[in-house]
């Protein structure tokens, strides 16, 4: 195997040369696969020029954008490290992810400039990617005017003086400090190495057919739409229409004109498609649609099925993976390879896995219930600066302990059941909030469910529901409590009803039970 190769020169080996690579749904512009290399390489150039070097890391703070893909090539080219923060983020947020990965330039649309300010981090040279947008006059209203040191645009227009020494890269280092979404705890910086790149896209050679049309929306700063959006689909070379954000208008007219044939979606986004149906057939031509990705977070059974059944003529494939296996772990196309609703899929051809027992350390077997441990080239090298959590999660032999309870059935399909760290606990019992989340959103009055734990004396915790009901229901507390009491043993029951307007969840689409927890707390 070939130790020095860096992720941009092997996606690069098969150029595409002449197709579009690129088109942002907003302005129209449109990137060949000729420029976008010729754009990956003298960005890379002039990175080298401004003292950028191995081992160095690159923040980019934007929101989607068809230049995004072209900074994080640029910088592995060039074997330093690009790390992502979300635009989301507060300034807070994203102070503690610079405080954490010292970059040494960021790439930074102008509108987002005044949250890297806030964030104190004025004195960070930074390269603003939207120039054209900003006027002279309004860039002195940015408090740190003097530390942008130049525009991508320029960059990408002019031919660099000069060229750049090549330096080795090995597939083992870094190439990209991808964090988690920090729905546990605070998100964790993952360090994603170029062989975990390469394996991935090797995995989506596997897995998808080449030159397709495909709509970004999902957030390319988590790794689910960098791993597709930054390297995987440019791989096959695909056409990526890139949204800015997420809007489910923009989105469709997206695929209508593009003629798009996959879309990569987080689930909550699927669910708005299936509560939109009525309007969204009328309104839209889908038929050139035929593959909806679904990752990030679980996808409901009800929800898929209803899918299946309004959209005859789309396949959903299901996804589970994390930050830390770079790459979806297991997969399946629902329906078309199996009816197995409520399972995340197969293992991917380059992932093993074991079910332990998270008590006693013991292997489980078929249909037995405990953590799942994965081990595969896209298991990523280890927390970065964080020697301790990378050696409690990933074991000497490679396992990566995921802290995600599953079982995996005799023929081999992954069931996530939830994460060891969200089961509620309650009279020496272990509840896990997913299955009791399954059961009410099967209820046709409920739009939306979260449960969380409510602090007992007795018990320790009790299981309550956080409920979003469909429009002009008026089902009750005790209505919702009933239903759920037929259905699972006593000591799951749902002790408590809450209703909301809508559940509050992050980018990648998973319950944001932390503030859940803390509405209940601030209410006892
Ligand atoms: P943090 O680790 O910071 O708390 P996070 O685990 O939510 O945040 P991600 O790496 O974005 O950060 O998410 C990975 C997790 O998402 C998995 O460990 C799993 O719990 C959940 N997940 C992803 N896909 C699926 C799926 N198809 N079904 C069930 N759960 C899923
Ligand atoms: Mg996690």
């Amino acid at each position: 195997p070939n130790q020095s190769l860096d992720v941009t020169t092997f996606i690069s080996s098969q150029p595409h040369r002449g197709k579009t690579a690129f088109v942002d749904a907003v302005t129209g512009r449109r990137l060949s696969f000729s420029a976008f290399w010729l754009a990956v390489e003298r960005v890379t150039t002039y990175l080298h020029a401004l003292g950028v070097r191995k081992g160095n890391v690159v923040i980019i703070l934007s929101p989607n954008s068809i230049l995004f893909p072209i900074v994080s090539l640029s910088v592995m080219s060039l074997g330093a490290i690009i790390t992502t923060a979300n635009p989301i983020n507060t300034s807070g947020e994203i102070a503690k992810q610079i405080d954490d990965s010292r970059p040494v330039l960021g790439f930074i649309t102008g509108q987002l400039v005044s949250k890297l300010a806030a964030a104190s981090y004025s004195n960070l040279p930074v390269v603003l990617m939207d120039e054209n947008r900003v006027s002279p006059n309004k860039s002195q209203n940015h408090e740190n005017r003097e530390n942008i040191i130049g525009s991508l645009e320029a960059m990408m227009e002019t031919e660099p003086s000069g060229s750049r020494v090549k330096h080795r890269v090995d597939q083992d280092d870094t190439a990209a400090l991808l964090y988690s979404s920090g729905t546990t705890g605070t998100s964790k910086g993952v360090m994603v190495t170029h062989r975990n790149l390469i394996a991935l896209v090797q995995a989506y050679r596997a897995r998808f057919e080449s030159e397709q049309r495909t709509v970004c929306t999902i957030p390319m700063c988590h790794i689910f739409g960098f791993g597709a959006f930054a390297t995987g689909f440019i791989a096959l070379g695909w056409t990526i229409v890139v949204l800015p954000r997420f809007e489910m208008s923009q989105l469709l007219s997206a695929v209508e004109i593009h003629r798009s044939s996959y879309l990569s979606l987080v689930p909550p986004m699927v669910v708005a498609m299936v509560n939109g149906w009525n309007e969204i057939k009328s309104k839209y031509d889908l038929s050139s649609l035929h593959t909806v990705v679904a990752g990030g977070a679980p996808l409901s059974r009800e929800v898929t099925e209803k899918f299946v059944e309004l959209y005859p003529t789309v396949k959903i494939l299901q996804g589970y993976g994390m930050t830390e296996t770079t790459a979806i772990a297991a997969s399946m196309f629902t329906k078309e390879e199996t009816e197995r609703y409520g399972a995340s899929g197969l293992l991917a051809p380059n992932v093993e896995a074991k079910i332990v027992d998270p008590d006693s350390g013991r292997v489980l077997g078929v249909n037995q219930t405990g953590e799942i441990w994965l081990r595969s080239p896209t298991v990523m090298k280890g927390y970065f600066k964080n020697e301790e959590a990378t050696a409690s999660s990933i074991d000497s032999e490679g396992w990566l302990k995921t802290g995600d309870l599953c079982y995996i059935d005799s023929e081999g399909f992954v069931f996530v059941v939830d994460r060891l760290k969200e089961l509620i606990k309650c009279n020496g019992y272990q509840v896990a909030p997913a299955e009791l989340e399954a059961v009410l959103l099967a209820h046709p009055e409920i739009a939306d469910a979260a449960v969380v734990p409510i602090p007992d004396v007795k018990a320790g915790q009790y299981p309550m529901a956080y409920i979003v009901r469909k429009a002009g229901s008026n089902l009750s507390e005790t209505e919702i409590m009933g239903f759920v009491a037929k259905q699972v043993s006593p000591y799951k029951r749902i002790r408590k009803v809450t209703f909301l307007a809508s559940i509050p969840k992050n980018s990648s689409g998973k319950i944001l039970r932390r503030e859940l927890i803390k509405l209940t707390t601030s209410k006892l």
